[in-house]
């Protein structure tokens, strides 16, 4: 029964529960039993809450039972990445500083699911702040990967992208400033979405870089991506950078997701793939070859600024987390050194002693980037650069739906060994970056195998707001191939 069940994507669980054929109980203790079984291997949870979750089983379970209307996902068991507010559960960030916080109020993207009848079973690690590829940057444990466990998840959504792999859940949430939900997909085989900057309300995600930041959906396959996306998109007027509806009307997501793109023009950057491994180079090569065959035009293309990214990337990002972390003094929220003999000991005591090294080596990056005599030459030159990176991807639209390159230059690495330099796990998101200086959406979905049977993502870019057209895309390659429903080998 619990493998059935662990064998169904969201959508099939969603109208199993609702026909009464299935009750969200046992799939809430399907995925607790999964997490018996490998967490401790894996690593994926910073905290779960199994009564809360079977209590909330039962009641949408009742609900059906009697007739009664449910939310889209009638008691879907998901998890949420540790750096979006619930009320239940601490809200980590994968940080000592946060380790003890407990939000007062929930996400607006947490208030979505939970309004969907989504039952959110646990908190994902991640990379502290949500800065790094590999998650191996968490002030609070580890996480590996499920295809292989002596490789990393990817990051900083490892453990959303964790779980999900392992069934440990049916669908996650993650957030992506520059790569966080495609590069941990691509690693762990899954759909992950970043949609458009603006499409899914920030409020109560914990900032890192604000004009970046993006939550998104981790899904086994893009009809759950989808499914996710229609729930948590939308205008939120407590985000005054969410889009409304006038601007860019959000679609049924999921309605459509079948219909093939018709006459479907798809852009190349050849130079770009000159970087990666050849082993992804074939796999992304061999999928827009299946494209081809159904029918879709290659044309291909320059980005003459795509290369500056990383450069531009590490110079916004850090300025704004840089600022964003100021809050994190010691006084409002969090860790307080208990060595502190005055007040400017609380604020460095506390920050020297809560935060790690990658978050500090950040926080003086930004704020040298932004200091009076370097602004100038540093941040805003950053930002002249990001206008001409976005002029690159509106030049591609003009001309394609949609861009197609791989979604990291590897698979998955080992455990440690990026992690001694700071240059090499930065260069692991060479393909994603460029997405979110543009704030486009963009998805990663596998679309082959390494020799060591480690997943390997196709990133798809699209113009801004067309995540319909993305996600059909990314459907017509699904129809295509069974990449999407190999499991890794330990389960
Ligand atoms: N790896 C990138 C960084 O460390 C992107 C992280 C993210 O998307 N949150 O900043």
């Amino acid at each position: 029964m619990s493998n059935d069940i662990l064998n169904l994507n969201c959508v099939q669980l969603r109208d199993k529960i609702g026909k009464g054929e299935i009750k969200s109980v046992d799939a809430v203790n399907a995925v607790f039993g999964q997490i018996e079984k490998f967490e401790n291997k894996i690593g994926a949870f910073l905290s779960l809450f199994k009564e809360q979750s079977l209590s909330r089983a039962a009641e949408i379970d009742g609900k059906i039972k009697n007739g009664q209307a449910v939310g889209a996902f009638a008691g879907v068991p998901v998890a949420v990445k540790d750096n979006m507010c619930t009320t239940f559960g601490a809200t980590t960030c994968g940080s000592k500083m946060l380790e003890k916080f407990y939000s007062p109020y929930n996400a607006t993207a947490i208030e979505n699911l939970l309004a969907a009848d989504a039952v959110i079973i646990g908190k994902t690690n991640l990379d502290e702040f949500a800065m790094g590829s590999s998650t191996e940057n968490s002030g609070l444990k580890k996480t590996f990967n499920p295809w292989d466990l002596s490789r990393v998840p990817g990051g900083s959504s490892g453990g959303s992208a964790a779980a999900v792999a392992a069934g440990m859940c049916f669908a996650s949430l993650g957030s992506d400033t520059g790569g966080s939900i495609r590069q941990p997909a691509s690693f762990c085989g899954l759909a992950g979405l970043k949609p458009t900057y603006g499409r899914v309300s920030r409020y109560g995600l914990v900032a890192y870089g604000s004009s970046l930041d993006q939550i998104g959906p981790f899904g086994k396959d893009v009809s759950d991506c989808a499914m996710m996306l229609n729930v948590i998109a939308g205008h939120d007027e407590r985000d005054s950078t969410s889009v409304d509806e006038k601007t860019a009307a959000v679609n049924d997501y999921l309605a459509n997701i079948g219909k093939p793109v018709e006459g479907l023009k798809i852009a190349v950057v050849p130079e770009l793939f000159e970087g990666a491994n050849p082993e992804v180079v074939c796999a992304v090569k061999n999928a827009i070859e299946i494209y081809k065959k159904l029918g879709a035009e290659v044309v291909e293309i320059k980005m003459p600024y795509f290369e500056y990214s990383i450069a531009a990337y590490y110079l916004i990002a850090t300025a704004e987390a840089s600022s964003n972390l100021a809050r994190y003094d010691g006084v409002h929220y969090g860790y307080r050194s208990k060595n502190a003999n005055d007040y400017i000991e609380v604020y460095a005591k506390s920050r020297a002693e809560a935060l790690g090294s990658e978050v500090k080596r950040r926080i003086m990056l930004g704020t040298y980037a932004l200091s009076s005599g370097y602004y100038d030459a540093y941040y805003l030159k950053a930002l002249k650069v990001r206008n001409l990176i976005r002029s690159d991807f509106t030049a591609a639209f003009g001309n394609a739906d949609c861009i197609m390159m791989p979604t990291s230059p590897t698979t998955a690495f080992k455990v440690g060994e990026k992690t001694a330099d700071p240059l090499e796990m930065y260069l692991s998101d060479v393909y994603t970056i460029a997405v979110n200086l543009a704030g486009v959406p963009a998805i990663s979905i596998p679309c082959g195998f390494d020799g060591q049977n480690l997943p390997i993502g196709l990133q798809i870019i699209a113009s801004t707001f067309e995540e319909e057209k993305l996600l059909r895309i990314s459907k017509m390659f699904e129809n295509q191939t069974d990449y999407h429903k190999r499991k890794p080998r330990i389960l």
